[in-house]
């Protein structure tokens, strides 16, 4: 194989490589944004569950209002009580009394509803806040390792892109531009002849094309891919 097919074969393997770099390099902003999101999306859930426990005790709340409400109007009553003369008029507020008595035993029967509700609720936000808080350590050691593998993937890519010159002053500049030409539209510039076909398109090739390849003094395009071909050892 001659200098000029040797060194065409080592850049497209350095520009392989930088392909497989930037394809990493791309990918990555979206996994750590899916991974930001997974985050966000715990976080409203648990979010969620301490506003239902913040509602539960404004309920608790109102409900105490209305239980003191209840006892005052019974408190009343009973003072009036003593002062009406009328049997109708006495009548009518010991069935308020009555009804009022009803009313606090219902609000009292929701209050101990809610203080459980509200002792369960809170047992699972705990348990819930444990979780999220794991996770949440888990997504962004991942996020990490992913911020890691940018520095090294930058590393690399700068690694290889400092050693493209050297192969490329070995090439004639003719032969480069046609090389970075086809790069443009193909990932695989130089392929090898498999059969009597070009490696990249699949064309059978003609025999003095075959022949001007194993003669190994020029490079060789294909006539159908333009891409570079060469007979492998
Ligand atoms: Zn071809």
């Amino acid at each position: 194989m001659n200098d000029q097919l040797r060194a065409l074969l080592d850049l497209q393997k350095i520009d392989s490589q930088i392909d497989a770099v930037n394809a990493e390099l791309k990918k990555i902003p979206e996994e750590i944004e899916s991974e930001r999101l997974a985050i966000n999306d715990a976080k409203l859930m648990l979010e969620d569950k301490k506003k239902s426990f913040v509602q539960l005790k404004l309920e608790q709340k109102s409900l105490d209002i209305e239980l003191s409400n209840k006892e005052e109007a019974i408190k009343k009553h009973n003072t009036e009580l003593n002062m009406v003369k009328d049997n109708s008029m006495y009548r009518a507020l010991l069935s308020e009394i009555e009804k009022a008595k009803i009313d606090k035993g219902m609000i009292e029967e929701k209050m101990l509803e809610l203080m459980d509700l509200g002792d369960s609720l809170n047992k699972d936000n705990k348990i819930e806040e444990q979780k999220y808080k794991v996770e949440e350590a888990k997504i962004n050691d991942r996020i990490a390792i992913f911020e890691k593998r940018v520095v090294e993937l930058n590393t690399q890519l700068q690694q290889l892109s400092q050693q493209r010159p050297g192969y490329i002053e070995k090439i004639e500049p003719g032969i480069i531009s046609k090389y970075e030409q086809i790069r443009k539209l193909k990932s695989f510039v130089i392929v090898p002849i498999e059969g009597d076909s070009c490696g990249g398109c699949r064309i059978l090739l003609p025999a003095y094309m075959l022949n001007d390849v194993k003669k190994d003094k020029n490079i060789v395009f294909c006539e159908n891919c333009s891409r570079i071909l060469y007979y492998p050892e």
